[in-house]
């Protein structure tokens, strides 16, 4: 092991810790904190903090109710780093910012009781250079990114005999993968049996049948297709008809046939597969099948575990403590090595250490999209214009870093200025939570203004569009009791509406002149704008704004408005991948050793990613990378 000299800052006390925190009598015993339960994200935090003659010793969560897996981190990480700094004035953790606050307020009162002077232990640690040592390590597959692409490829290469370590900048796993909706669209001859034929659905078909076909792999799935659904009439069925040919042929409509129509099929097959696969190592799927927003097809499968953490949790419990199996946390990839145009390894680092790691087989990318690295979403946006300052959906590691590495040892990327926007991001923190739209028949967007500016039964991307040209680019959406017919009524979210008033996500009025005022809009202009529906749900005149699914006038108190921004969802260019998840160079040839799968590849879902398609392209193509690279000698 060689010594280092790097660039690492590493975190050392202002003062000592004895002598910073000399109040005039030295106190111990163990003291009880409660934070404001604004700061947390779901309430109050309590903590037990134990002082040894004014040092803290311990520090214990004893009662919370936050988010598991994206607080996980800052529960674990904040209390070790107080008593380790004896301060209260630590870093929070990235991704669980509200969680991280919400423990040290609650430290913060626990010092106020013991009567310690606050200001003794507000001392910020202060930054030195010092040597990281050097680490050599190999396995057979090295996969950069611990999310759900490369937890699948991890699973993957050991079930094909491969040792693994994997790599994870964060200091949890899960990466954007855990925190989705959970929703993955697959083809399911079993499921779907159970569900009856919507007439609507089947008039759709013509859509992607009576096309004129973009190739000859087109040409055949169509025809495939057709006979597939004439046998299906022949038989008089009255269940969900469906196969992976037409998720195939609806994922390339959907994508306005920008997508690789052989990726795609390689996607819609595996998805169906791979979901014995997933319940082969414990999760567990529920037996009825529906349609998220933006799916196409009822095809759409939700695990019993919430979000996607059934999938995640049966790949860690697989990992875990398995023999020639290594998970690094907090360990970042930093830059590919080769030799003799074959990737070799790779170069990371922590807190501590560089490593260096030899790849005997090969190395997967799968580090996620870039929608949280402004510079880069600059660089390839093409077709929204300015999205300085846009929060995202995604967790704080899509960074685009492997995309970076890839490209510099030649990888092509593919589809770049493809970015997915949702209009209804929160405008703290660019996620969902706090989003009270649950019905689009039922809502109203109106602009700061106090007006209506679009159909809210629009295509999410004509709504972002629209919502992006609007004074600060923000947008109240507006619900009545109509939907929220109690305080207690939830959103997708889980969040009551109650809970969403009182952090102030949401604002509430029992006519429309006090709901104007707390939105801080022009009290004439929302009302014209309500009239003016109202009249269109009547069937009075035509809405002025071209909406058609119109269900209940905007009538009945309360009234809520919840406040929404535009917000970066899923980058769908990337990496360019053969079907075997090898990464192709700018020639169209395999670079040996390297191997990407999940939302660092592009290619795949062209324009327009369907709602529901981006979980199986992470367990289809992570499957597929960890066997291609476990088997290349
Ligand atoms: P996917 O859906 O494609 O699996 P995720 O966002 O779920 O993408 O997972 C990507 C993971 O990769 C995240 O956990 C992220 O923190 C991690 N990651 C990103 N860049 C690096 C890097 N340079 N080194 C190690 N891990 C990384």
């Amino acid at each position: 092991m060689k010594k280092f000299v790097s660039k690492l800052l590493s975190l050392v006390l202002v003062c000592s810790l004895a002598g910073c925190n000399a109040s005039s009598k030295a106190i111990s015993g163990t003291f009880e904190g409660v934070s404001d339960p604004d700061i947390g994200m779901h309430g109050e935090v309590k903590v037990q903090l134990t002082l040894d003659n004014n040092k803290i010793t311990a520090v214990d969560i004893t009662e919370q109710n936050e988010t598991p897996d994206i607080a996980a981190p800052a529960l674990k990480k904040i209390p070790e780093e107080i008593v380790a700094q004896n301060s209260i004035a630590v870093d929070t953790v990235s991704g669980a910012t509200r969680t991280s606050n919400a423990i040290l307020d609650a430290a913060t009162k626990a010092l106020k009781k013991a009567g310690v002077k606050l200001e003794d232990y507000q001392t910020k640690a202060e930054k030195q250079e010092k040597d990281k040592d050097t680490v050599e390590k190999e396995a057979d597959v090295v996969v950069i990114g611990g999310g759900g692409a490369g937890l699948a490829a991890a699973v993957s290469a050991k079930q094909a005999g491969a040792s693994v370590i994997v790599l994870e900048k964060m200091p949890a796993l899960g990466g954007s993968t855990i925190i989705a909706g959970g929703q993955y669209n697959a083809f399911d001859p079993i499921r779907q049996k159970n569900m009856e034929m919507r007439q609507e659905n089947l008039a759709s078909l013509s859509k992607v049948l009576d096309v004129e076909p973009a190739n000859e792999l087109h040409k055949q799935l169509i025809d495939k297709v057709k006979s597939q659904l004439e046998e299906y009439k022949k038989a008089k069925g009255t269940y969900t008809f469906d196969s992976a040919e037409l998720h195939a042929l609806q994922t390339f409509e959907g994508g306005d046939r920008v997508g690789d129509l052989n990726m795609i099929y390689q996607l819609t097959k595996g998805a169906q597969e791979s979901v014995g696969w997933l319940e082969s190592l414990g999760a567990k799927v529920e037996d009825k099948v529906g349609m998220v927003t933006g799916a196409l097809w009822p095809r759409t499968h939700q695990f019993v575990k919430p979000l996607f953490t059934g999938p995640i949790d049966a790949y860690k419990e697989y990992l875990n403590g398995k023999d020639g199996v290594e998970i690094m946390m907090n360990a970042k990839a930093n830059e590919l090595e080769s030799k003799d145009h074959r990737i070799t390894g790779v170069v990371a680092e922590d807190d501590d250490h560089i490593y260096h790691i030899n790849a005997k087989n090969g190395v997967v990318i799968a580090t996620g999209g870039f929608a949280r690295n402004a510079e880069l979403v600059k660089k390839y946006d093409t077709h929204w214009g300015n999205l300085d300052g846009l929060g995202s959906t995604n967790a704080m590691g899509a960074t685009g870093d492997g995309i970076i590495m890839a490209e510099k040892v030649g990888a092509d990327l593919v589809g770049m200025d493809w970015i997915q926007l949702l209009p209804v991001g929160n405008p703290e923190t660019g996620g969902m939570s706090g989003n009270i739209s649950i019905n689009a028949a039922n809502q109203l967007f109106i602009n700061l203004n106090g007006d209506r500016f679009v159909a809210e039964d629009a295509r999410r991307d004509t709504l972002t569009k629209a919502l992006l040209e609007q004074p600060e680019k923000k947008m109240f959406i507006l619900h009545d009791a109509h939907e929220y017919t109690s305080g207690d009524v939830k959103n997708d979210f889980n969040e009551s509406i109650d809970e969403l008033v009182k952090k102030g996500l949401v604002v509430k009025g029992d006519t429309i002149e006090e709901l104007a005022k707390n939105m801080g809009v022009d009290a004439d202009h929302l009302k014209k704008a309500i009239d003016t529906y109202n009249e269109a749900v009547e069937g009075k005149i035509e809405d002025p704004q071209g909406k058609k699914v119109m269900d209940q006038k905007f009538d009945k108190a309360p009234f809520y408005a919840g406040i929404r921004v535009p917000t970066i969802h899923h980058t769908m260019g990337g990496i360019k991948i053969s079907p075997n998840a090898e990464v192709l160079d700018k020639d169209g040839k395999v670079i040996e050793g390297l191997f990407a799968a999940g939302e660092v590849t592009g290619g795949i879902h062209g324009s327009n990613r369907l709602g529901g398609n981006a979980l199986p392209d992470t367990v289809v193509f992570g499957r597929i990378a960890g066997q291609s690279a476990a088997n290349h000698k």
